[in-house]
């Protein structure tokens, strides 16, 4: 995992709601498709998920992306004060009452995995139709993409 988190302007948050490595992997690709760096809550840290120096939080980094993505993250304040000035945080979680809820700016009560295939086959099919070069997408395509 390489790439510079503080200047980074998507990160992908992965929590313990990804449930095992396999969900694990899928978020890697997703992020890697949407030009995102990887980031992870204290939990994730200690499943071995992610590096300790990825760990966004009071004990972690402090960060302020312009698109935050917490997949299966809860929300505590540990982790909320390394990233509530990211200038959109999206949240997905299964639980309605997931404290990351309340500081979301686009709240989507799902399935991490299927938010995750969602934004797969948006993003692959986009450069399917586009062979030639890569297309990443920018930010408005991506907030465009959660807003709906
Ligand atoms: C002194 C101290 C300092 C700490 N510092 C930090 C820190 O810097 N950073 C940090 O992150 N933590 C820190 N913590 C730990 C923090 O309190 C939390 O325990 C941790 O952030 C929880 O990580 P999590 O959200 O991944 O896991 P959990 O709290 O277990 O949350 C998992 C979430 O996933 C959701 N979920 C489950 N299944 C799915 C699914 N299929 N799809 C979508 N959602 C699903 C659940 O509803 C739940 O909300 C600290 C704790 C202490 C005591």
């Amino acid at each position: 995992m390489t790439g510079d988190l503080q200047a980074a302007e998507v990160i992908l948050c992965c929590g313990r709601g990804l449930q095992n490595k396999r969900n694990l992997n899928l978020a890697f690709r997703v992020a890697d498709c949407i030009q995102a760096q990887i980031a992870g809550t204290r939990a994730a840290v200690d499943l071995g998920w992610i590096p300790a120096n990825r760990e966004i939080g009071l004990s972690g980094a402090r960060v302020e992306p312009q698109i935050y993505i917490g997949c299966g993250v809860s929300g505590t304040n540990f982790h909320t004060m390394g990233m509530k000035h990211a200038k959109k945080i999206i949240a997905i979680n299964t639980d309605p009452l997931a404290p990351i809820f309340q500081i979301a700016d686009i709240r989507i009560e799902e399935d991490v995995c299927k938010v995750l295939f969602a934004l797969m086959h948006t993003f692959s099919e986009k450069n399917s139709l586009q062979p030639s070069s890569i297309h990443h997408p920018s930010v408005d395509e991506l907030l465009a993409f959660f807003d709906r």
